[in-house]
């Protein structure tokens, strides 16, 4: 979608072709039968340093739908809290005296945290070998400091387990959402289905004379050398185009290379999607009859559920009578294979130590959705695997959240992907453009030290 509107600005014709019925990918919204509500197929939040993501959606005009908040609430089995988020200190430090004073963390946690964060502003070699979890001995941090922060934090803004995190990426995450300033670390959640943001994009691209055609899935793609065009072919005839962008996930990508032109580069392509592997993510939404709590999100501790997000606050529209929570298991292949009664039964048991109210509430309806091909995992040596824009076939780029953008699997890196394709599009028809948006540059003491 990043890629379709920018080169709708650029005055393009584009042709958006979507396999399913509605856009948005792994990042979209459906009315879910069994509950009759029309939810996420997951809570996506995007971060003050998605720059290219927040452009995107400045684009199409939906910016204004997100609402952006600076704590993290850490709450332990029990009940009790700490709160993460920034002060008047000038970055990197403005995190430590709330970080300082968390309950959550032992006086020796905080002081492995503190060293930590300070070897991580060195930015680690993009090739480094080394895993998150074997840096994390190495550097002597806590059991305590692994359990409650780089396990529940860092691993499941990565979506994968503390060992199968390649250093840079997690010393990314770190820099990025803790030290550079308040704002890139600031978090964004969207007060509409995810799927209402993606409206603005379809205006977008109507009144720039753009198409899109859902339920449309792109089996085969052939070079026509007689009229200089791709031909792409779907259950619903042939679609045209004198360039391509696919903008597919990995897997999709695999499935389609068999049936796209032979050319040099496709093996390697073919070896670069081998490597990739998927990790799940699962999120269980609940009704109760009453206000369970009144924060809009939190992080819970030491147990199979990472984070609350109180839709019906995040959502006031929704005028929800009672609580809408949605509760997300990043990373866990074991939740992933429970079956629905077990994990909501799990979820709802979890819930009441954090949340008294929920034992004397009544479950009025539930969903479990789990997307066991949520994300690509960024294990040491993943950067060989993420291609770069150009494809082995002429007029073709690559898009796509797992392709060379630096970014893990993130709306942020899918939409850097569109604008870096849509540079690259513009350079070979002679018109340069700049649709990619420049990091935020880090604030405070982080300018001396980057
Ligand atoms: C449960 C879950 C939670 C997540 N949480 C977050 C989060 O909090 N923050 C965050 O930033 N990211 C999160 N992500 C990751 C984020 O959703 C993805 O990184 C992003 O959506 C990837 O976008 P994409 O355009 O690269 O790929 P996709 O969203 O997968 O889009 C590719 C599109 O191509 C279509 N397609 C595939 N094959 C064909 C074909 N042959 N013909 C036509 N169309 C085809 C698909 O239907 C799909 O719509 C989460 C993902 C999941 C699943």
């Amino acid at each position: 979608m990043s890629a379709a509107c920018a080169l709708a600005e650029a005055g393009y014709h584009v042709q958006l072709i979507e396999r399913r019925g509605y856009l948005g990918g792994r990042a979209s919204s459906y009315l879910h039968p069994g509950v009759g509500e029309v939810i996420d197929n997951c809570q996506h939040v995007l971060f003050g340093c998605c720059t290219n993501l927040v452009g995107f959606y400045e684009r199409i005009g939906v910016v204004d739908k997100i609402k952006w908040s600076c704590e993290m609430t850490m709450i332990e089995p029990g009940g009790r809290r700490s709160q993460l988020g920034s002060s008047w200190l000038p970055a990197p430090l403005h995190g430590l005296p709330k970080l300082m004073a968390a309950s959550a963390f032992s006086f020796a946690d905080k002081i492995s945290l503190g060293r930590a964060f300070a070897a991580l502003m060195r930015r680690a070699p993009q090739n480094s070998a080394e895993s998150l979890g074997s840096w994390l001995v190495r550097n002597g941090q806590t059991q305590g400091s692994i359990e409650r922060f780089w396990r529940l934090v860092i691993s499941s803004a990565l979506n994968a387990d503390l060992d199968s995190i390649a250093l840079p990426y997690a010393a990314k995450v770190i820099r990025e959402l803790f030290m550079n300033s308040t704002h890139a670390g600031s978090m964004g959640m969207s007060t509409v289905p995810l799927s209402e943001l993606y409206a603005g994009a379809e205006q977008y691209l109507f009144q720039r004379q753009s198409d899109i055609l859902l339920n449309t899935n792109v089996e085969s793609v052939r070079w026509d050398s007689s009229s200089s065009q791709w031909m792409l072919s779907t259950r619903a005839g042939d679609v045209s185009a004198h360039f391509l962008v696919l903008a597919l996930p990995f897997e999709a990508m695999a499935k389609l290379l068999p049936h796209m032109p032979v050319a040099a580069g496709v093996e390697r392509l073919k070896q670069q999607i081998h490597q990739h592997q998927h990790w799940p993510i699962c999120s269980v939404h609940l009704w109760f009859d009453r206000e369970i709590t009144a924060l809009d999100h939190a992080v819970l501790l030491d147990r199979e559920l990472h984070w609350m997000y109180n839709k019906g606050r995040l959502q006031p529209w929704r005028k929800v009578n009672g609580s809408y929570l949605e509760l997300v298991v990043s990373a866990s292949k074991k939740f992933a294979e429970l079956p629905r009664e077990r994990a909501i039964d799990q979820a709802v048991k979890e819930l009441a130590e954090f949340f008294p109210e929920v034992s004397t509430a009544r479950l009025e309806k539930a969903a479990l959705v789990k997307e066991i091909r949520a994300t690509f995992g960024v294990p040491p040596g993943i950067d060989e695997a993420r291609p770069f824009v150009a494809s082995p076939w002429p007029n073709c780029f690559l898009a796509g959240d797992w392709t060379a953008t630096g970014w893990p699997s993130t709306m942020e890196s899918a939409a850097r992907s569109g604008h870096i394709a849509s540079e690259a599009l513009c350079e070979i028809t002679g018109e340069k453009r700049a649709f990619l948006v420049p990091d935020l540059k880090p604030q405070g003491l982080m300018r001396l030290l980057s």
